[in-house]
């Protein structure tokens, strides 16, 4: 209401501002696409798409001032390893959140580059079809792979209004939605502004709200295999430690399937171990583990190879965020009142530091078990085998990633083709019949030749692949390939083909090529999605899409603007 309100500020006292989205000429806006797959998470019928309340909706007009007034939220964050002061939602905009409940997951729903709000600094508080697109797809790609990730429900485009970056581009507006939105850099603004009190009050609304209650992270994180490593714990120690948790088994994921977040800055860190903010982000081709898909980051600092360890450090810095709050719901050792009317006591602050330093460690341990259960974990079932051992890691994966690396191999491919090869019995693959397998496509310069590769590729899938197959029983080649094919993705959504969909969707304004990588994406699984003889041109797409990467569209980076 009050203009004043949404001149960008530094907001002091308060966790979030209310805001209103713009509103917007439904006729100069286009629905674009909508993911069937969050629109059932979310509880909603798919045909309601196409209704006007659905279409109000995805660019804005519609809030729902009574249940919940729309909000932009308060973070700060740590980027490239300095203090960066406020950020927060400077183009996302929250309008609800409720409980699906059948499946009980909570969803906080936002648009993003729906208007300005007090944190949009001097930005216009808009989007860009470009990165809109991109975020839109990846969100759902990566949920169909199973990896936790912040999703996207809808994608809108303005038809006559531009917006100006680097050039002149088209705008849109994302609807998007994530159990919370809140990362790390909601609680590290508050420790460096020495606001104790909200420290405390976003904690708290953490553990209650978003997670549901320290009983039930107890009791999730029992059923996911930790035992009792929770149990006895002080409240925000357990809060830590669950977010160690979800942060370390998402980054193993990450790792497993070759996903890289370009911009791993703490404001971009979930609380809920949710891959989030999509800005240079890429899967793995070639693999080489010093590729980062940011083109700025020339110190590496956010590659594949430094992920787990820069993910750590983030989580370092939400140790030391609450770090007071450890000591405060001892019994015995502060009360909450104590705390808040004069902090910790001088006399108790060694002692403090002490603790908060070995809670921080002991957490580390905890992070680098987990990580590393889930590393293997995940690389074993990617290679098709059905059981998983801690020497895994140093034997057979680690022998697999030096081979790509040497050999120059394709990440995605190699674990989907690995299903065709024959290992055992009478038809087993000869030596010849590698290249046609792994080699296919243009190979770049400064690779090993097709002979010595081959040689190669043979000697690990008859040595180590071979008789760490045999040492668990897995001998059946076909069975091996449906379990392959189960979990290696066909249909990755590499950059290039993500370059191509943008070019058609703003330059030839070709809308079905969106939807059918939209649908290529949602079920990456699958051996063929189209009938040769149904629709040739969309199979012939299909098979350039899940093919060889062409030359020029490997190891595409992109910059953080957007
Ligand atoms: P990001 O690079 O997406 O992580 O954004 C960093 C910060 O800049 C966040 O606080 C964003 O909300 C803000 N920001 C980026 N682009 C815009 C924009 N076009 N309008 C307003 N705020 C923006
Ligand atoms: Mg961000
Ligand atoms: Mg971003």
């Amino acid at each position: 209401e009050n203009p004043k309100l949404l001149l960008p500020r530094i907001v002091k006292d308060g966790l979030f501002v209310y805001v209103k989205p713009d509103v917007h000429d439904l006729a100069k806006t286009e629905l674009l696409a909508v993911s069937p797959t969050a629109m059932r998470d979310l509880g909603l019928k798919i045909d309601e798409k196409d209704t006007v309340e659905f279409k109000e909706f995805v660019v804005g007009n519609r809030v729902f001032e009574e249940e919940s007034y729309p909000w932009a939220a308060l973070y700060g964050g740590w980027q490239f390893g300095d203090w960066a002061g406020q950020l927060g939602d400077g183009r996302a905009i929250s309008v609800f959140e409720g409980t699906n409940p059948s499946t009980e997951v909570r969803y906080e729903v936002q648009l993003k580059g729906a208007g300005r709000t007090p944190f949009s600094r001097f930005a216009d508080g808009r989007a860009v079809l470009r990165s809109s697109i991109r975020e839109f797809l990846v969100s759902e790609a990566l949920n169909a792979l199973s990896i936790p990730t912040t999703r996207a429900l809808a994608l809108s485009f303005f038809t006559n209004e531009k917006v100006l970056r680097e050039r002149i581009e088209p705008r849109a507006i994302v609807v998007r939605m994530a159990q919370s939105w809140l990362r790390i850099g909601s609680f590290d603004i508050h420790r460096l502004r020495e606001q104790r009190g909200m420290l405390i009050t976003l904690a708290d609304y953490c553990i209650e709200e978003v997670f549901g209650g320290i009983e039930r992270i107890v009791d999730e994180a029992k059923k996911c295999g930790y035992g009792d490593t929770y149990e006895g714990l002080d409240r925000y120690r357990i809060l830590y430690k669950e977010i160690v948790r979800r942060t370390a088994e998402t980054t193993a994921l990450w790792q497993v399937y070759g996903f890289m977040n370009g911009v791993l800055n703490t404001d971009n860190i979930s609380i809920c171990g949710l891959s989030m903010d999509f800005g240079p982000f890429s899967f793995m081709d070639t693999y080489d583990p010093s590729f980062t898909p940011n083109h700025d980051d020339y110190l590496l600092r956010y590659c594949y190879r430094n992920t787990p360890t820069i993910m750590w450090w983030n989580l370092v810095r939400l140790g030391e965020d609450l770090a007071e709050l450890y000591a405060v719901d001892d019994p015995g050792y502060l009360t909450t009142d104590e705390y808040l009317s004069s902090g910790i006591p001088e006399s108790k602050f060694g002692d403090f530091v002490t603790r908060a330093e070995k809670i921080i460690e002991d957490e580390g341990e905890f992070y680098k078990s987990v990580f590393g259960k889930h590393y293997v974990a995940g690389f074993c079932r990617r290679l098709g085998l059905t059981t998983w051992k801690d020497t895994d890691r140093d034997e057979i994966i680690d022998s697999v990633l030096e081979l790509m690396k040497v050999h120059k191999l394709n990440f995605q491919h190699f674990f989907r083709r690995l299903g065709r090869v024959g290992i055992f019995g009478n038809d087993a693959t000869s030596v010849d019949g590698i290249a046609a397998v792994f080699l296919t496509g243009q190979r770049g310069i400064g690779v090993p030749s097709t002979e010595e590769s081959s040689m190669a590729i043979y000697e690990w899938l008859m040595n180590s692949y071979r008789a760490r197959l045999e040492q668990e029983g897995s001998t059946d080649d076909v069975a091996r390939k449906n379990r392959i094919n189960k979990v290696n993705p066909n249909f990755v959504l590499r950059n290039w083909i993500l370059d191509e969909v943008i070019e058609r969707v703003e330059r030839r304004g070709d809308r079905k090529v969106l939807d059918h990588v939209l649908h290529l994406a949602l079920n990456p699984f699958e051996e063929e999605w189209m009938a040769k003889d149904n629709d040739a041109e969309m199979y012939n797409e299909e098979q350039r899409f899940i093919g060889d990467v062409p030359l020029e569209g490997q190891g595409i980076m992109c910059s953080c603007s957007s």
